[in-house]
């Protein structure tokens, strides 16, 4: 695949950019967070273009020619590539948060099972967790950190506008899971949401532990 880039993305900005979706991409499929070609990657470029992962690619091994350049529309920039039918999703958070700077969504067992067990209440409630103070803004294990559960479905419009009416409800959001699917969630720069990445993971593993316990 070629990249042609616009003339205000210098090189080596959007290679620095693919580069950081790589590794981190590879550390997560290490962990087998991203089985079967699936989960997807993205990384604000410029205020009106990201670098995300092209479609379909394997997600431990991938080189600067798997990401591609879009606009915030979701259009490919400058490739015949296709990015990712999740796209959609990715688009949606740099638009609405000017601050946030990359999009990981992946789909990893603990996620999926976790996915199907909340999606009746559309809500996993968190509270009591010390590990809830590595989400941004989060200070005190006290406080409760809501993860919308949404309904799966092939349409993104439709989950564009479930994401949109938790926000307009002014309800906080620092990640969500789609039933049956995976997890979406985003930060200011890559560190910052990978580490909301795995400390969701984890605080969805410990929930799932306790129902397991509960009812054994
Ligand atoms: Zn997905």
């Amino acid at each position: 695949m070629s990249q042609t880039l616009p003339a205000a993305i210098p090189a080596s900005v959007f290679e620095r950019c693919a580069d950081a979706i790589a590794d981190a991409a590879r550390e997560l499929s290490a962990m087998g967070w991203t089985p079967a070609t699936s989960s997807n990657f993205s990384m604000r470029v410029d205020a009106g273009h990201a670098a995300i992962t092209v479609s379909g690619r394997h997600k431990g091994r991938l080189g600067r020619g798997d990401i591609m350049l879009i606009d915030l529309d979701g259009h490919a920039v400058g490739t015949d590539a296709r990015p990712s039918a999740e796209t959609a999703l990715h688009t949606q958070i740099y638009r609405r948060w000017p601050e946030m700077n990359v999009v990981l969504h992946t789909h990893s067992r603990v996620q999926s099972v976790a996915s199907r067990l909340f999606a009746a209440d559309g809500v996993i409630r968190l509270q009591g967790w010390e590990l809830q103070k590595a989400i941004a803004g989060y200070h005190t294990h006290e406080s409760v950190l809501e993860i919308p559960v949404f309904p799966n479905t092939q349409h993104m419009p439709e989950l564009v506008a479930r994401v949109d009416a938790w926000l307009d409800a002014g309800k906080p959001l620092h990640a969500y899971l789609i039933d049956g699917h995976g997890i979406y969630t985003w930060g200011r720069d890559m560190a910052e949401t990978q580490r909301h990445l795995e400390a969701l993971e984890f605080l969805l593993g410990c929930e799932l532990d306790l129902k397991r316990l509960r009812a054994s």
